[in-house]
């Protein structure tokens, strides 16, 4: 049979339809609803087709993490229906291609990379909505900013003009069980209520960005607002060559 979809993933339809089902059940189970929490797409590998089939079929958020398919795929993406985010590590010689085009980093993690948003995003009068990546593991191969100094931090980012805090996101390690992951998971989501409740100037704390295609329903009933879902949405991906 001759397939009507652009794209070769025909389930991909049927794997929205099952994740918005199961962050229901996670939101409801944590006292929230559906719309309380966010699900973007994780489009790395995926061509703006296929891209655009999630977004026909109810995601409003997609995000990248390499600066190069974002700036390949921009034109093409159904901007009307979803929003661009970036969440991958971002290079500090690179905020230029990406200032103009997300409406939100994800993954700003150090003091160098904030200035030189600060400075691209002044020259188009743009404030960037940003997270603030949490190493929350310690991990040495991950980038993010060690729990105890994000309060610092993000005292430093408050006097930026053209940067707007709203929230953080972490990628926490990979846990043999449930309960070591649930207890980052929770964690964050502590120092996200503390923060909060400090009400440092110009710093928001509205979104929790935790959780992939693996944990994501722990993630949503340890309080995560936002999920990025690769996998879970598009299946397995091919191997990245960098
Ligand atoms: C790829 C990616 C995800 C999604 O990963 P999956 O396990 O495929 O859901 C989430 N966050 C970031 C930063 C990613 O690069």
């Amino acid at each position: 049979m001759e397939s009507q979809h652009s794209s070769n993933n025909p389930t991909l339809e049927e794997n929205i339809k099952a994740i918005f089902k199961n962050v229901r059940d996670a939101a409801e189970k944590s006292g929230r609803s559906f719309e309380d929490v966010t699900i973007l797409a994780a489009t790395k590998t995926q061509d703006t087709a296929t891209i655009n089939r999630a977004i026909a079929a109810g995601i409003t958020h997609i995000g990248e993490n390499r600066v190069q398919e974002l700036t390949e795929k921009y034109e093409g993406y159904d901007k009307a229906h979803a929003k661009v985010e970036f969440i991958g590590h971002l290079q500090v010689n690179k905020v230029k291609y990406v200032a103009d085009k997300a409406e939100r980093i994800q993954s700003v993690d150090s003091l160098r990379l904030a200035e030189e948003i600060e400075k691209q995003c002044a020259k188009i009068s743009k404030k960037m909505n940003v997270l603030v990546e949490i190493n929350i593991g310690r991990e040495t191969a991950k980038n993010g900013i060690f729990l105890e100094d994000a309060e610092r931090f993000l005292k430093d980012l408050s006097s930026f003009e053209h940067i707007s805090v709203d929230g953080l996101m972490c990628i926490p390690p990979i846990c043999e069980n449930r309960e070591t992951l649930m207890r980052y998971f929770n964690t964050l989501y502590k120092e996200f209520l503390d923060i909060r409740a400090k009400k440092i100037d110009n710093i928001n704390m509205d979104i929790l960005s935790m959780g992939m295609s693996g944990d994501y329903c722990e993630a949503i009933l340890c309080g995560a607002n936002v999920v990025r879902l690769g996998t879970a949405i598009f299946g397995a991906r091919k191997k990245l060559e960098d």
